[in-house]
């Protein structure tokens, strides 16, 4: 792409781009249900569940069009689809939000390794840089996981996308960059992508099988294809 080689830092988006929600925790919950115990289907249901949710241009409060893609995508029977989406509802917490995407830490490094500034901005609830940390995919600074320059919470800064004012936090962690220059990578059409075209940033959109509906963001199939930037 034509925009690729301006990349000069890349921010990340922390759900569905570096940790996705536990599903060796979701799938015992569901399997009652008459959910499948595949990990991999679960995995996949996420990114169905997010592109049902940018289809029904739901904000971040509202995620029902996710779980019920969600829990549909893991085979539970239609007719139990409403209460096995109410209990992903409820047992879906912010800390359940752990499980390192495939490459992603790897890709991370590799980023960092090639001297990229990197860095995250998530909408959150104050958990997240500790979470990225357990989880061994990144931390500001030197440690375990990739060093980023910034990990912004929204619960933390008071501020949370789509408002292009989240940016701000991050911005000033890569002084001399252009906003055009910094990529944002998400999963999020409304969240991500339209709000970091807000903030002048370039977009990328995770969306590994293609199940998002069309957005003016460069989409990717996993961090790994940013390592041509
Ligand atoms: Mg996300």
């Amino acid at each position: 792409m034509q925009m690729r080689s301006q990349i000069e830092a890349i921010l990340f988006d922390a759900g569905g781009v570096l940790v996705l929600p536990d599903p060796t925790v979701l799938a015992p919950l569901l399997e009652f249900y008459g959910a499948t115990a595949s990990i991999e289907q679960y995995v996949r249901a996420h990114y169905l569940g997010m592109a049902a949710k940018s289809r029904s241009r739901s904000l971040e409060s509202d995620w029902s069009a996710y779980n019920e893609a969600y829990v549909r995508h893991v085979g539970v029977p239609e007719a139990d689809c409403a209460v096995a989406s109410a209990v992903l509802a409820r047992t879906r917490s912010a800390h359940l939000w752990r499980y390192p995407v495939a490459h992603s830490a790897a890709a991370l490094m590799a980023l960092h390794d090639a001297g990229m500034p990197i860095g995250v901005v998530s909408n959150a609830s104050g958990q997240i840089e500790e979470i990225l940390l357990r989880s061994g995919v990144c931390q500001v600074g030197a440690g375990p996981g990739a060093p980023m320059r910034c990990i912004i919470d929204s619960h933390i800064v008071g501020v949370a996308k789509p408002d292009p004012k989240i940016f701000d936090f991050a911005l000033p962690f890569f002084p001399g960059i252009e906003r055009a220059n910094i990529a944002y990578v998400g999963d999020s059409v409304m969240m991500d992508v339209e709000g970091s075209l807000a903030a002048g940033l370039t977009p990328y959109l995770v969306d590994p099988d293609g199940d998002s509906p069309a957005c003016n963001a460069t989409v990717i199939g996993s961090l790994k294809e940013l390592l041509v930037l």
